[in-house]
C-alpha cells in the first residue's frame, strides 16, 4: 500500500507550504488484518526521518527504525468490535532537516470468526452478592487506573513466548453466556493447566499489578511499553511484586483456579492501549 507523503516546508524557503513528494510504502503483517488482532506495521518513508509517530483507529503508535531494512516498525492492533472496513493510518514524521512529513494510507479490516459457547460457574460470579459489589467496585476502579498509563517506552523486544506450553483449551473471541445469563465475549486466550503450572513472563515488561482479584483471582499484569499489557489470571501462587521488572521468559507464578473460573486453567489477555487483542496471533507475530 502507498501512503501519499507531503513535506511541510516554510515560505522563507520559497516553497510552497505542503510539497507532495513520492508516496512511502506502507505494509503490514500478518497481511490480512481482522478484528481482535495485533499486528505490526512497517513503513518505508521517500525521506529520510528522525522520527516517526502515527494515528490508527483513535490509537497512538510508535515507531522504530530499522536500518538493515530502512524500515520504520510500529506495532498496533484492531479492537474486536471494530467493523470490516477502510480505515486511514496517520503518519507523522520529522525529516532529518527538521522538515515535518506527513503521510497517509487507507487500511483494510477483514471480518474474523469466532465461536460462540455455554459456561457454567458458581452463582456468586454472575449474581454478586451485594456486599461483594463494594470489592467489585474498588476493584474496577484499580484496573481502571492501572490500565490508563500509557508509559513511552518499549520494554518488550524479539517474539513473544508461550506463558505455558501446554495446550489451548479455549480461544480468544469466544462468544460466552454464563449460566445461561450473563453473555461476555472471551478477551484471553485459556490453557489447560494442572494447578502449579509455572507461568512465564510472555516478553519483558514492569509488574503493574500483582494481587488477589474477585473475577480474575490471582492476577499479575505486566507493562511492556507503550500501552501494551499482558495478563495472567486465575494463579495459585504469584512469583513477583508489583514495581518489579522482569524479564522474558521469567516465571511470575503457578497456575491454579483462583477468581471465576470454571476449573484449573490459565487465561493469559493481551490489552493494548483499552482494547484486548488475540494472544494466539501476537505470539506468531514475526518480530524483526
Ligand atoms: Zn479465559
Amino acid at each position: 500500500m502507498l501512503a501519499s507523503t507531503f513535506v511541510l516546508g516554510t515560505q522563507s524557503e520559497g516553497k510552497p507550504p505542503w510539497a507532495p513528494v513520492k508516496p512511502a510504502v506502507v505494509r503490514w503483517a500478518p497481511a490480512r488484518l481482522v478484528n481482535g488482532s495485533p499486528f505490526l506495521f512497517r513503513v518505508r518513508p521517500s525521506v529520510r526521518l528522525k522520527s516517526l509517530t502515527g494515528t490508527w483507529l483513535g490509537h497512538e503508535l510508535f515507531f522504530d527504525y530499522n536500518p538493515g531494512k530502512q524500515t520504520w516498525v510500529g506495532f498496533a492492533g484492531v479492537s474486536l468490535e471494530t467493523k470490516p472496513g477502510r480505515y486511514p493510518l496517520v503518519l507523522h514524521g520529522i525529516s532529518q532537516q527538521d522538515a515535518r512529513v506527513d503521510m497517509d494510507s487507507q487500511v483494510r479490516v477483514w471480518a474474523a470468526k469466532y465461536p460462540t459457547i455455554v459456561l457454567h460457574v458458581p452463582e456468586k460470579f454472575t449474581a454478586p452478592a451485594p456486599e461483594m459489589r463494594t470489592r467489585i467496585d474498588q476493584e474496577k476502579e484499580l484496573k481502571a487506573k492501572v490500565f490508563a498509563v500509557i508509559s513511552p517506552e518499549r520494554e518488550w523486544a524479539g517474539r513473544f513466548l508461550p506463558a505455558v506450553s501446554t495446550s489451548v483449551s479455549d480461544p480468544f473471541g469466544t462468544r460466552r453466556t454464563f449460566n445461561g445469563a450473563v453473555k461476555s465475549v472471551h478477551g484471553g486466550l485459556d490453557y489447560h493447566a494442572p494447578v502449579g503450572t509455572p507461568l512465564k513472563a510472555i516478553n519483558s515488561g514492569t509488574v503493574i499489578l500483582a494481587r488477589d482479584l474477585f473475577f480474575e483471582g490471582n492476577c499479575v499484569v505486566l507493562d511492556h511499553g507503550q500501552g501494551l499489557l499482558s495478563l495472567y489470571m486465575h494463579l495459585w501462587k504469584i512469583k513477583v511484586h508489583e514495581g518489579e521488572r522482569v524479564e522474558r521468559g521469567r516465571e511470575i507464578g503457578l497456575s491454579g483456579a483462583t477468581g471465576r473460573a470454571t476449573g484449573p486453567h490459565v487465561h493469559l489477555a493481551v490489552r493494548w492501549q483499552g482494547v484486548y487483542l488475540n494472544p494466539a496471533e501476537l505470539l506468531n507475530l514475526r518480530v524483526p
